[in-house]
Formats: structure tokens, sequence, C-alpha cells
């Protein structure tokens, strides 16, 4: 969707290849302050070499603009602690990234 609502002739996911990554990161626990390494889940947009037929002058704007990009899929993670084993958010972890 463009900032104005109206709808591109290709859709931005059209964009990328997608795949799936894994990257292991630190987080604390905030039950019992443990710190440890979680793999969390990234869903990785790379930028098509071009563009899929049918698009117009504004997706062709938009597609020269485009990055590769990764998004996290994970919002949640479970203390490894296994005297605790609580769910806590992941915060303070960039949920996109550009690459
Ligand atoms: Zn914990």
């Amino acid at each position: 969707m463009d900032p104005d609502g109206k709808p591109l002739a290709v859709d931005e996911r059209d964009y990328y290849k997608e795949s799936k990554t894994v990257k292991p990161i630190t987080l604390n626990c905030p039950s019992c302050r443990t710190q440890d390494t979680y793999e969390l889940n990234w869903i990785v947009r790379t930028k098509k070499e071009r563009l899929p037929g049918g698009a117009d002058e504004r997706d062709r704007a938009k597609f020269a603009k485009a990055q590769s990009y990764m998004v996290l899929m994970d919002n949640q993670a479970m203390c490894k602690n296994l005297r605790c084993r609580k769910r806590f958010d992941i915060s303070g972890v960039k949920t996109m990234a550009f690459i």
C-alpha cells in the first residue's frame, strides 16, 4: 500500500524473495535475571534482481528504493533456566533490520 492508500500494481512482498533464518541473541530473563543465548527466528526478505511483470511507474520507483531486510518473527522467548522456564517478551531487540 502507498502512503496515500492506493494499492500498487505489484504487491510489495513481490519485491523480495523470502527465506528464514535463526540468529542467536543474548537475553536476560526478567523473572530470574538469568542471561542466556536464544535463537530467534527471522524472516529474511532479499530484494529480487528485477520487478515481476505488471509493474507500473510507481512500482518501479518504489522498487528502486527498496532494500533487503529482515523482520523478527518471535516476540517471546522461554527462559532456559530449568527452575524458571517462564515466557517473557523480547524487548530491547531491533525487530527489523536492513541487510
Ligand atoms: Zn527465567
